[in-house]
């Protein structure tokens, strides 16, 4: 099992170290050569996309050649999680922004939906399936709206924050900044399946 981090902007560290904690090989993806190298060699078996800022990621994505082999290698089926501005990078639609960049999970978000300064907070609530967990906010986006085949793994206030489509796993909070390790576990039980 390896899980490749990709790792041009924000705290793609802290997942890195969620998986060691795992005990799960990971590497960073910071030019096409390290993505290429782990298809080559089928050494990828995952792909997380961090938090941070979604429209710096994007723009990285196209100027280093990533965007294309990346969508493609999620379209046929690679497991992905995206947190925070990964989200935004997966979703179909954003509401506040005429961009959208990878489209290929079936949710409308809203950018910033708390705000872009005092959007920043701590909660717990339920994950689906594993209980009550952290979850820190940072200037985060949440899913407005879900197509049929999403499953709605996690509501704060009402709004969705954690979903799943098939493959793909997203959560507008970080889980890789809490010691709690169950999403991180969640999300290699889906590579996992993928494997076998
Ligand atoms: N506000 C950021 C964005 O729109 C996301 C923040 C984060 O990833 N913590 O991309």
């Amino acid at each position: 099992m390896k899980i490749g981090v990709l790792a041009l902007q924000g705290a793609f560290a802290e997942h890195i170290k969620m998986l060691e904690k795992l005990g799960v090989e990971s590497f960073e993806i910071r030019k096409k050569n390290d993505l290429d190298n782990a298809v080559n060699n089928n050494g990828i078996d995952g792909l997380i996309i961090p938090g941070g800022e979604s429209t710096v990621i994007g723009k990285l994505l196209y100027d280093l050649d990533l965007f294309d082999d990346i969508k493609n290698l999620i379209l046929n089926g690679l497991p992905v999680f995206g947190t925070c501005a990964g989200l935004i990078l997966l979703a179909k639609e954003i509401e506040n922004d005429n961009r959208s960049y990878f489209g290929v999970m079936d949710i409308k978000v809203r950018r910033n939906a708390y705000g872009r300064q005092l959007g920043s907070f701590f909660t717990k609530s339920e994950f689906k399936g594993i209980g009550v967990i952290p979850m820190t906010f940072i200037r985060a986006p949440y899913i407005l709206d879900v197509g049929e085949n999403v499953e709605i793994l996690s509501k704060v206030d009402g709004n969705i924050v954690a979903a799943r489509e098939n493959n793909i796993l997203v959560t507008s909070y970080h889980p890789e900044l809490n010691t709690d390790l169950n999403v991180h576990k969640f999300f290699i039980k889906m590579c996992d399946e993928v494997k076998k």
